[in-house]
């Protein structure tokens, strides 16, 4: 694989340095101490359209492909947002869902995704369906003109920011040998009559509010079913795929990003009369978290090249999520015993990345299932999950 860049691709690179270089990691620092939504930073990045880079241009959208979200995502979280795109990434892959699958009225909210108005999040997992996505208790009853929502869902993120979820729920139960069917996608204004939460106490990401979503007889309209009613998953599994490739690169961003700081950390402290730097037991590791990083862009650009074209990517997908994770963590953990004892302080900016990068190995999902995924697609071991 070979991806030479155009000059669309260079502008918009250089678009996203300028605006990474507007807000330094103390901007960052900032808003994880105030545990706030980066409102300044989104407005300027949804100026830019790129929370609909994968959008199609009659919505706004800057109709590019998952390269294009993959470069963009990478540049950004290195030049200083590191996890800091959640918004960023959920906009772009429920937009996608959203275009390829939701009714007339679901897309004409697509300009106001695309513009940063409107933040949609995707609540699939429950207390009981996290890796096992299958059983959602969620359920979704038919009335006259729509449909009547009632469980509980967990991890939703953006929680009292969010405008909209995707939400998958059960309509009708699974069938002999396809436990996927029964599911159906629904959009859900966070607004809607019946929807409550409790939040969560996290370790990391504290700019994102994450919390438990009960659904009590939410009433949602016929029109915003997105997708065939007990096939949802089928409208998603294309977008799961560009999910796990687009953390990829946010991976490989964050570990970057973490290295750039250990290496221009490295060349400016002085231990025993040298730079630290010169000392091969700093020197290796970072040495080593380059090539680690560089290999796993390769993959992951590899992913999203595939995944354009159209070619079946939901091995390549858990490859470079699963890679770039172990990679990104490694960088960031070698990154903190680089700066000694100052790396735990919140001052130099790593401890941030340390607690945000741990929550790669959990979601969009875990290290053991894409492992598990491999095995069984890409090796043709037996089916695990
Ligand atoms: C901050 C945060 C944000 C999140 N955002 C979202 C979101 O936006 N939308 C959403 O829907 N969800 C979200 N999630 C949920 C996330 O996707 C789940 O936490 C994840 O899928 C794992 O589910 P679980 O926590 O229930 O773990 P479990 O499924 O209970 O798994 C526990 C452990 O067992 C392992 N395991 C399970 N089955 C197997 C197997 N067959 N083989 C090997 N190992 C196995 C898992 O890998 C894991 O290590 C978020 C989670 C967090 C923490």
């Amino acid at each position: 694989m070979h991806l030479i860049l155009g000059e669309h691709h260079k502008k918009l690179l250089e678009d996203a340095s300028r605006l990474s270089e507007s807000f330094g990691l103390e901007y960052w620092r900032g808003v994880y101490d105030a545990r706030r939504f980066p409102e300044e930073y989104w407005s300027k990045l949804s100026a830019l359209r790129f929370p609909g880079i994968i959008l199609d241009s009659r919505y706004g959208g800057l109709g590019l492909g998952l390269v294009e979200l993959v470069l963009i995502t990478e540049r950004l979280a290195a030049g200083g947002a590191g996890l800091g795109l959640y918004a960023m990434l959920s906009n772009n892959l429920a937009g996608l869902v959203i275009q390829q699958y939701g009714s007339e009225s679901a897309r004409a909210l697509l300009p106001r995704v695309v513009r940063g108005e409107l933040l949609i999040g995707l609540a699939f997992t429950e207390e009981e369906a996290g890796s096992d996505a299958f059983a959602i208790k969620t359920t979704a009853t038919k009335g006259d003109e729509g449909y009547v929502l009632q469980g509980e869902k967990m991890f939703v993120n953006n929680v009292g920011r969010a405008t909209h979820y995707l939400v998958m729920a059960r309509t009708s139960q699974p069938t002999e040998g396809r436990r996927s069917h029964g599911l159906t996608l629904f959009l859900v204004d966070s607004n809607s009559s019946g929807i409550s939460y409790a939040y969560l106490s996290k370790m990391g990401l504290d700019y994102l509010t994450t919390g438990r979503m009960t659904l009590d007889n939410v009433y949602v309209g016929r029109e915003m079913v997105v997708g065939n009613v007990d096939e949802g998953w089928k409208a998603i599994v294309n977008a799961l795929n560009a999910d796990r490739i687009a953390y990829a690169a946010l991976a490989v961003g964050a570990g970057r990003l973490a290295l750039n700081i250990a290496v221009d950390y490295a060349k400016r402290r002085r231990v025993f009369g040298r730079e630290i730097g010169g000392y091969q037991a700093i020197q290796f590791p970072l040495a080593a978290s380059y090539a680690e990083l560089e290999a796993a862009w390769l993959l992951t650009l590899n992913a999203a090249v595939k995944f354009d074209k159209g070619e079946s990517s939901d091995v390549d997908a858990c490859l470079c999520k699963y890679l770039a994770t172990e990679a990104a963590f490694r960088a960031v953990e070698r990154s903190m015993q680089t700066l000694g004892g100052h790396g735990y302080l919140r001052d130099y900016h790593v401890e941030r990345l340390f607690r945000d990068v741990l929550l790669l190995k959990s979601g969009p999902i875990t290290q053991e299932l894409a492992l598990a995924y491999v095995a069984q697609r890409g090796l043709g071991l037996p089916r695990s999950f």
